[in-house]
């Protein structure tokens, strides 16, 4: 993943967001991103760069940190890095009319989910079903097959040698502000903001 660079002297750097902070509203609130953004997000990148220091894992990419180490403080906040830089850099301005995948994509989504209503539906239920917090994955296998597949807390599918393309954050944080308890009523307005095409620039084709 090429999104988080790293920096040698102030070690890896915050992704740029590439919409106004109030963009996504109504159905992300600025508030909500102003904190998941810069304050969670900020969080786990200070954690991650200090964790790393002195370590075996100290000149490593993101990706290699996340694949390879073993599980604890360096690899939760590692692989919530990489997930939040995943989670905004997918989300393109509130466009509530016909945003919905294309082309390659969207021919993947009909092949193994059979359309793109039933994708929605799967990926809202195992939101649902995921218990606490966590993230929920389209991924993509060495085959090109896709899945969905939910990770508790900070893990993420590259550790399974799964691609992730489109995830959805379950964690209270993401969507307390403005939806209370309502993680289902959130997950469903997601489909709203999402950048299709920056979607499918993550499939390997
Ligand atoms: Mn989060």
């Amino acid at each position: 993943m090429s999104i988080i660079t790293k920096n040698r002297a102030t070690g890896y750097q915050m992704p740029v967001l590439l919409y106004p902070a109030s963009a996504l509203e109504p159905v992300i609130s600025q508030a909500t991103i102003e904190c998941h953004y810069g304050k969670h997000l900020k969080t786990y990148l200070d954690n991650l760069n200090r964790l790393v220091q002195g370590c075996d894992y100290e000149d490593m990419t993101l990706h290699e940190i996340v694949t390879s180490a073993p599980e604890g403080p360096l690899l939760n906040n590692a692989g919530q890095v990489l997930n939040h830089a995943l989670y905004f850099e997918q989300f393109s301005p509130y466009s509530p009319q016909n945003n919905r995948p294309h082309g390659t994509l969207l021919s993947a989504i009909r092949f193994d989910f059979g359309n793109f209503e039933t994708f929605k539906s799967k990926m809202e239920e195992a939101c649902a079903a995921l218990f606490g917090s966590g993230w929920v994955w389209l991924t993509q296998d060495e085959s090109g097959k896709l899945d969905i597949m939910r990770c508790h807390n900070g893990d993420n599918p590259m550790r399974y040698r799964m691609k992730p393309l489109f995830g959805i954050d379950v964690w209270e944080h993401a969507y307390y502000l403005d939806y209370q308890n309502r993680r289902t009523e959130h997950v469903k307005r997601i489909w709203e903001i999402v950048d299709w095409e920056m979607v499918e620039s993550r499939m390997d084709v």
